[in-house]
């Protein structure tokens, strides 16, 4: 059990909110960040305080520098942050590359890699024993796209999340030394809204039958890998990236 601060991005929905209620459950004060959903933040929020958590939510869209400076600024009024999941991340409509516009892809990467590198950046400054902090966790959240692709659907986003399987690694050395570790989750088909937002709400059950498992994933499992990353349970694990995609 900790009373330190554990920032979560994108925790108003799908992965990030069952995140954000397993590490209240195991005495994280929380700190939400969530792009537009207002009323999903609060609902985390209230489902939180209702078993005597500790949360705030923030709006934050981790496109926007100014926007991440805000977060950890609300996040250093709650408490010692301890923690850092990157979670927030979106997808672009389904489309092969030589249908992509540049404002696509560069909207890609300025959340998915800018934004997780910016919010690291932050979490360093505050939990690196190398700046006065007391040590702490990064979480990124990867994807089994960086390693399969995604072909025609969205390869700007597969290699986005290649960059965030290399950003794990090389932050992960960087700050072993400081009190840090790094680690990142590779989900593979898990049931959220995320498919919806790329134009194709039943993706992942149509595809559940290529997964070995032969089924898709709940947020509440990639959850609870996360908050094991983020425990003293996992003290000799850092630079490495854990699948979780029923063998996808
Ligand atoms: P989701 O259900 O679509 O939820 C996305 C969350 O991120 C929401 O809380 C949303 O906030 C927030 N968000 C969206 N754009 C944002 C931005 N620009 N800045 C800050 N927050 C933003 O997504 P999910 O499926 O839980 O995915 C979470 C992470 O897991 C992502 O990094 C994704 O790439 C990764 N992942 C998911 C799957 C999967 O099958 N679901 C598989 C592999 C990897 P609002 O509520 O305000 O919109």
């Amino acid at each position: 059990m900790t009373d330190r601060v554990a920032i979560i991005t994108g925790g108003s929905r799908g992965i990030g909110r069952a995140t954000a209620i397993a590490a209240a459950e195991r005495g994280f004060r929380v700190c939400i960040g969530y792009a537009s959903n207002e009323a999903a933040a609060h609902k985390v929020v209230s489902t939180i305080e209702a078993t005597n958590g500790k949360a705030i939510a923030v709006k934050c869209d981790v496109g926007e520098e100014s926007d991440i400076l805000a977060l950890f600024k609300a996040a250093d009024k709650f408490g010692t942050l301890g923690a850092l999941v990157n979670n927030a991340g979106v997808v672009g409509p389904t489309s092969r590359v030589d249908e992509m516009s540049a404002d696509r892809i560069r909207r890609i990467m300025a959340v998915n890699v800018t934004g997780s590198i910016l919010c690291a950046r932050e979490a360093v400054k505050r939990m690196s024993t190398r700046h006065g902090g007391r040590g702490g966790v990064i979480v990124n959240l990867s994807s089994v796209a960086s390693r399969l692709g995604s072909p025609n659907t969205y390869v700007d986003y597969a290699a986005s999340k290649g960059a965030i399987d290399s950003f794990t690694v090389g932050l992960g050395y960087e700050v072993a030394g400081e009190g840090i570790r790094v680690a990142a989750i590779r989900p593979g088909l898990i049931d959220t809204e995320i498919h919806a937002s790329g134009g194709e709400p039943d993706r992942a059950h149509r595809l559940a039958h290529m997964v070995p498992m032969k089924r898709v994933g709940n947020a509440e499992e990639i959850a609870k890998a996360i908050v094991w990353l983020m425990s003293e349970d996992a003290s000799y694990v850092t630079s490495a990236i854990l699948d979780v995609s029923g063998g996808r």
